[in-house]
């Protein structure tokens, strides 16, 4: 009976007041250039870390990158965003009520998704702190004991891809993705080819072009490419190209799996109505946050969907954390979890998260589970003009 007054206590009698909300742009170069579909380069990461201090001292930290093509989110725009708009809304409020908060940011401004989600996942961190539960307990728990880990190939020559992907299959990854719509089709369709006879019929092969497909290139690449027997198909058209991508979907021998497209639980739902994608791929910067990935989680997994979890190149530790529970908790993880903080040459953790064996940790400890690195912080932090 002690016990439950003392549960009680802590939930009606402390709620978790915020007092503070900063908003920390870094930028942090990456180990290698990442290329991707419509001529993308990216040589270091943006990407904004929130801060949320409570009244009672304690901290917990969120991330979201500057997303241009993706969400709109520039980092200025983002801080500004933060700064202007969602700190006014958040500030002495209660962080444990979790919901609420998202629903005060969505009123606050209108899009600003990469925004949103950094301040939604540094509440959950601190509210995990505060409880001094992981974040994965907060979403009702683990589903899984491992996480199939995608590994992004992003090189300028498929020689450059294969070894890289060599490499890391000797070190237990069983999931590729290959970045296509950045060279001639041909050269892509054979790079699809090369990567199998290189790495034999066990592993597991994907392609994503970021929306820089033409209609005749992806005709071909899925014709051309059926062979190599590619999981899936990620975002060959803009965003807004249903019509395209259902008429894509009709005759392709490889699924569709939407990204830049599922922007939204409406979105999703609308394409998937349409028969044009077999799987989604829920990112928290496009979504708004934790609590809008899950919903639409559990929504895409009840239409039958794949779901694939990713963050954008470069987000560091702090956002793969939060994927990486999220991972756990979601309620299929067909098509695998994507994280890449590895490109960053320098992490803003002390203790990175981990992939080992084709599978990535659940970082262990309340929240997220990381201690963020604050000197390094302080040397990426992007000085306002
Ligand atoms: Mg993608």
């Amino acid at each position: 009976m002690a016990k439950t007054r003392t549960a009680k206590r802590n939930s009606e009698a402390a709620p978790l007041l915020i007092r503070r909300v900063d908003a920390i742009p870094v930028s942090v170069p990456l180990t290698h250039p990442a290329l991707m579909g419509g001529g993308q380069r990216f040589d270091e990461s943006e990407t904004l870390i929130v801060r949320i201090e409570a009244a009672n001292g304690l901290v917990g930290w969120g991330e979201a990158s500057a997303a241009p093509t993706m969400t709109g989110d520039t980092l200025p725009g983002m801080v500004a965003a933060v700064e202007r708009h969602l700190a006014a809304v958040l500030i002495g409020e209660n962080a444990l009520d979790r919901a609420q908060l998202v629903q005060r940011m969505l009123r606050a401004i209108i899009g600003n998704t990469g925004a949103k989600a950094a301040c939604d996942i540094a509440i959950h961190d601190l509210v995990g702190r505060h409880l001094g539960v992981a974040l994965v307990d907060l979403l009702g728990g683990k589903a899984r004991g491992s996480l199939l880990a995608l590994y992004q190939l992003a090189n300028p020559t498929v020689e450059q891809d294969i070894a890289e992907a060599k490499a890391k299959t000797r070190a237990g990854y069983r999931f590729l993705k290959l970045k296509v719509g950045v060279k001639r089709v041909e050269e892509e369709i054979e790079s699809a080819h090369a990567l199998r006879r290189a790495l034999g019929p066990e592993v597991m092969l994907c392609a994503d072009a970021n929306m820089g497909m033409t209609m005749a290139n992806a005709r071909k690449f899925v014709t051309g490419a059926a062979d190599a027997g590619l999981l899936f198909l990620e975002q060959p058209f803009r965003d807004n190209d249903l019509a395209g991508t259902l008429a894509l979907a009709r005759m392709s021998p490889i699924p569709l799996c939407a990204d830049e497209s599922a922007h939204s639980l409406e979105a999703i739902m609308e394409w998937q109505r349409a028969g044009a994608i077999a799987g989604v791929n829920l990112k928290t910067i496009k979504l708004g946050g934790i609590v809008p990935l899950m919903r639409a989680a559990a929504v895409s997994d009840t239409l039958g969907l794949a779901i694939d979890v990713a963050c954008k190149t470069g987000e560091s530790s702090i956002g793969a954390a939060a994927l990486a529970h999220v991972g756990y908790a979601v309620p299929n993880l067909d098509w695998g979890i994507n994280i890449n903080n590895h490109y960053l040459a320098t992490d803003l953790v002390k203790r990175p998260v981990h992939q080992n064996n084709g599978s990535v940790e659940c970082p262990t400890g309340p929240g997220l589970g990381v201690e963020v690195d604050e000197s390094a912080l302080r040397k990426f932090r992007v000085k306002s003009k």
